[in-house]
């Protein structure tokens, strides 16, 4: 026998309720400790499960824009005919069965010492799955200094 903790009547070693008065004689501490440690583990849980899904959403994104391929072949530059512009122009193509939305390349273009003058850019909002974009990437300034140029970047979402 053993004495229920909140109205004392003898009761049961083993009882977990008291007849008597209804209310639990399990350890209040241990059990709200356990409680925490189960709502704990589940939050953990969730935050894991959560960053997986982003870091896959990251990685997918990076997939795509390692899809879209300058076709090197293609590509030749110019200056217009009123020395204007420094345009570089090709094709690139997407090699995914996914569209995008938007799709950017940037060339850097350098001086004959091989110093940075700026950059040129081309965008278009839109690229089919397995399509071909013709860009040409236009530099606006410092035209008539530009002796070389390099692929920069290519991203597209
Ligand atoms: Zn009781």
């Amino acid at each position: 026998m053993k004495q229920c903790k909140h109205c004392r009547t003898d009761i049961d070693k083993k009882a977990k309720v008291c007849p008597q008065c209804g209310r639990s004689q399990s350890n209040k501490l241990v059990s709200l400790l356990i409680k925490i440690a189960i709502i704990f583990g589940i939050i953990i849980a969730l935050i894991v499960a959560c960053s997986k899904g982003v870091s896959d959403a990251i990685d997918e994104a990076d997939k795509q824009k390692e899809s879209l391929k300058v076709e090197e072949n293609t590509v030749t530059a110019s200056k217009d005919e009123y020395g204007f512009s420094y345009n570089i122009e090709g094709y690139i193509k997407n090699e995914s069965d996914k569209s995008f939305s938007y799709v950017q390349v940037t060339y850097t273009a350098y001086d004959k010492d091989g110093n940075t003058l700026g950059t040129c850019i081309d965008n278009n909002s839109g690229l089919e799955a397995n399509g071909r974009w013709k860009f040409k990437a236009m530099c606006l300034s410092e035209v008539d200094s530009i002796a070389s140029y390099k692929l920069s970047e290519v991203t597209g979402w």
